[in-house]
């Protein structure tokens, strides 16, 4: 069974949600704005929220920036529902959400994304084992790095960072989320530290190629690239 959190004040658009969704196994939980929102997750931790993106109130990507700055929703996936079809507009959205599906969509669409969004929830959930992308490895019980086999040495930092980015690969993530997720939400560091750990950490692995799977995203962040020519 996985718990769905619905955010959407249309009710026909929830039928209709609920109604593609009917033949899977969900527990949908509805919110017709993010109060009701708020409201549901004090007592329910979902497995996943589909998040209108224009709410009546606080928008759907607010309601997305307050749930990753608390602990206790940040591991929630969302996905957005948008009827935008900007590009600027889905990057944006695209930093405090996990996905996003434009309206209008098939079910077969949605429940696709669904699934791939859970799967990848659960396997960077996975902290003791080993991350591969391409012959880059991370081994994080044993604390080791490899490329092609070859042992890498790097410091502390890179190390988790690095970690951070092979957990969650093609997604981007602004300077701010990474502080959050590398550093720790209690640290003073400022954003231009990020910069400069991005820039070892690349040195570090150009040996091998595999800088370039460390991606600058125009005017939003970085993003680890799990292939390295896409
Ligand atoms: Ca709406």
């Amino acid at each position: 069974m996985i718990r769905l959190l619905l955010v959407e004040d249309e009710e026909p658009v929830r039928e209709m949600l609920k109604f593609a969704l009917a033949d899977e196994d969900f527990e949908i939980l509805e919110a017709a704005d993010a109060s009701e929102g708020f409201t549901a997750l004090k007592n329910e931790r979902p497995d996943l929220i589909l998040l209108d993106w224009m709410l009546p109130g606080m928008s759907g990507i607010d309601f997305a920036r307050r749930l990753r700055r608390d602990a206790a929703s940040r591991g929630i996936p969302i996905i957005l529902l948008t009827a935008r079809a900007e590009e600027n507009d889905k990057v944006q959205g695209l930093q405090n959400a996990d996905d996003y599906i434009t309206k209008p969509f098939s079910p077969r669409e949605l429940k696709a994304r669904i699934q791939a969004v859970l799967r990848r929830s659960t396997s960077s959930e996975d902290d003791g084992g080993v991350l591969q992308s391409d012959a880059l490895c991370i081994d994080s019980a044993a604390h080791t790095v490899t490329a092609q086999g070859e042992m890498v040495a790097m410091g502390p930092t890179e190390f988790r960072l690095l970690h951070f980015f092979m957990s969650h690969p093609d997604r981007v993530y602004s300077r701010e989320q990474l502080l959050d997720n590398v550093w720790g939400r209690n640290v003073y560091v400022e954003e231009r530290t990020v910069d400069v750990h991005i820039r070892r950490l690349r040195k570090t692995l150009e040996p091998w190629g595999y800088d370039r799977c460390v991606q600058t995203v125009r005017a939003v962040g970085y993003r680890f690239a799990a292939r390295m020519h896409s």
